[in-house]
């Protein structure tokens, strides 16, 4: 890790008035998660191998911070609690070289003024006893000597009582105790070499022993603590990196496994270079990258640490540190969606999950389908021609079928060898034989995937307008005012799909065509379903892709819809096609597979 604390106890200085203006001004403690923040990266800074914790009362009681690190000297305690007294920076341009987590000088005495008391002690490494001094509203009231082990105890008591203003305005303590939490897991996952013991109001509440050096190994203790020990079992570890313009960017992390899917983003942690940090867009780079492994409004678990060459990060752009202006952003977000994905990938190929019925994914991988024991099917039902379905790509050739073999040639043919069509269930249902026994398909899940992924193939890397299909008469729609705005945010997303739409009047909009790939009966009801659906998206890829799910559910066969044989089978080679068969646009299962073995079983049979 880049950030291993100082060492030795080093002098405390005030910074130069220059120095101190060109520090992002902002106050530091605006809730006890952020002092809690503060008074942890204080200690990783002092090189501490050991941090305990306590918080009581949503950390408005108590929040005491104790470690085993530097120390601070006897006659520097004191001036650690000024205004901008630091001893870890002394010039401005040292902000583009900050290894340490503080460097503004601001949290100590900014803490002290907002708590009814604190208490700072420390003992710094190779002095024979300590000192301690104590405020009341930032007033000093007392110091002296103390006994104490070398490293440093901070108490904050009555955080907030000397500011009833800002006190009223704070979180509720629940919401404060997930935030203070929070602070310390992302302290054990950025820095999991060295242990952390936290407690709140008594009880135990996150523990982590550290300790290991090898980082790779202490980043998966720490993931286990913070997630689960059966979760970090799953998980797997990666490493990545890339060329830019001004050095190697480089990123590792664990992923978690697709099943340990979360109901919010509090599994989504990014640091860039050791720093906690919060950023929308390559959040949003991880999220997509499990998209098609998740179900509909889950989140996975993603460990991500990004190291960025000397220069490339601006730790100097937030009050409380959370959030770093990063050079190459839109490299790191691609670096991160890849490496994931193809973690992903990578872990489905060697270690299959065989995931049944109510699961999100099936095991198509070579061990689970060998070629020898699929049925050949009767000639018939592999004609590809005559579909009822609309669609460019034929997807047979003419009259041929489609051998196992052909299929493993077929490089679009990621692992999911070819299903024999046996008939339609409920109008609802493709009832189909693999391998292994009986799969039943979603017909509308199923076909949506590939109108999806056919979405995706026809459009447009950038700016310009994808494939597209004119309509014969352009139609006018009035969608309101709040799509009118939607469309206003999306209409770069739109046309890249192949939509053409331009404003019309003061709240009308004109359709003059829609994207090739899908057929659409109600081409209006389309345009106000999926400005409706981009409408809560922030992101430009989110906005994107949400419109192209919400196109390809439209031109998709619906439920209830009777099919014939080729139609059936049309669908069931397009969607081996696929790259991700498994579910749809939405993360719902596609298709859900009951093994022969199981069913002899349930016919005692075996
Ligand atoms: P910054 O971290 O930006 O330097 P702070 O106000 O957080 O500013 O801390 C002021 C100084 O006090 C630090 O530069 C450091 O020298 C000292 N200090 C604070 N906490 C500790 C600690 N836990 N161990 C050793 N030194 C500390
Ligand atoms: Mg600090």
């Amino acid at each position: 890790m880049a950030r291993g604390g100082q060492g030795g106890s080093a002098e405390i200085r005030r910074l130069p008035e220059a120095v101190a203006g060109k520090i992002a001004a902002g106050e530091v403690v605006e809730r006890p998660a952020a002092a809690l923040k503060e008074m942890v990266e204080n200690s990783l800074d002092a090189g501490a191998r050991r941090i305990s914790v306590e918080i009581a009362g949503g950390g408005l009681e108590l929040l005491a911070v104790h470690d085993d690190g530097a120390g601070i000297a006897a006659d520097q305690l004191a001036t650690a609690f000024e205004r901008h007294a630091t001893s870890k920076l002394s010039t401005a341009e040292e902000l583009w070289s900050v290894a340490s987590y503080g460097f503004r000088g601001e949290a100590l005495p900014a803490i002290a003024a907002a708590a009814g008391s604190l208490i700072a002690e420390s003992r710094a490494a190779g002095e024979s006893t300590g000192a301690r001094i104590e405020f009341a509203s930032g007033s000093l009231v007392d110091s002296g000597p103390v006994g104490r082990a070398p490293g440093t105890s901070i108490s904050a008591r009555g955080l907030f009582d000397p500011l009833p203003a800002r006190r009223a305005f704070l979180p509720s303590t629940r919401s404060e105790r997930t935030a203070l939490l929070r602070v310390c897991t992302d302290a054990a996952l950025a820095r999991p070499d060295a242990a952390i013991r936290v407690t709140i109001d008594g009880r135990e509440a996150f523990v982590h022993d550290g300790g290991a050096e090898a980082d790779a190994a202490a980043l998966q203790e720490a993931f286990g603590a913070v997630f689960g020990r059966d979760a970090a079992g799953r998980a797997w570890p990666f490493a990545a990196s890339a060329e830019t313009e001004v050095g190697v960017l480089e990123l590792d992390g664990i992923a978690g496994a697709p099943e340990d899917h979360r109901r919010a983003r509090d599994g989504l942690r990014l640091f860039i270079d050791g720093r906690p940090v919060q950023d929308r867009a390559l959040a949003w780079s991880m999220q997509e990258a499990y998209r098609d492994w998740l179900p509909p409004g889950r989140f996975p678990i993603v460990v991500a640490r990004l190291r960025a060459p000397t220069g490339a990060v601006d730790v100097n752009v937030h009050p409380a540190k959370a959030r770093v202006d990063l050079r190459g952003a839109d490299l790191a977000a691609s670096l991160l969606r890849r490496t994931l994905r193809e973690t992903l990938a990578e872990r489905r190929a060697n270690a299959p999950m065989r995931l049944r019925r109510a699961s999100s994914g099936l095991d198509y991988s070579e061990d689970a389908l060998p070629a020898g024991r699929l049925s050949t099917p009767p000639e018939s039902s592999w004609r590809g021609t005559g579909s009822s379905l609309p669609g460019p790509r034929a997807s047979l050739p003419s009259g041929g079928r489609a051998s196992p073999d052909e299929a493993e040639g077929d490089e679009r043919v990621p692992g999911l060898r070819p299903l024999r069509m046996v008939g339609q269930l409920h109008r609802t249902f493709i009832i189909a034989e693999g391998a292994e026994g009986l799969i039943l398909v979603d017909q509308h899940g199923a076909h949506e995937r590939v109108l999806y992924e056919r979405l995706l193939a026809g459009s447009s890397e950038l700016g310009e307008a994808g494939a597209q299909q004119p309509l014969l008469e352009p139609i006018t729609i009035e969608p309101g005012a709040e799509a009118a705005a939607a469309y206003e945010d999306a209409a770069g997303e739109l046309e890249r799909l192949g939509f053409a739409i331009r404003p019309f009047g003061p709240l009308g909009l004109r359709l003059s065509a829609l994207p090739a790939a899908v057929e659409i009966a109600d081409a209006e009801r389309l345009v106000l379903d999926v400005l409706e659906k981009v409408a809560g998206a922030t992101a430009p890829p989110q906005r994107f892709e949400r419109a192209a799910a919400t196109a390809a559910c439209h031109g998709a066969v619906r439920r209830g819809h009777p099919l014939d044989a080729p139609a059936m089978t049309r669908i069931l080679r397009d969607l081996e096609r696929c790259d991700n068969p498994h579910s749809c646009p939405h993360g719902r299962p596609t298709m859900l597979e009951f093994s022969a073995d199981d069913l002899l079983r349930q016919f005692r049979r075996k």
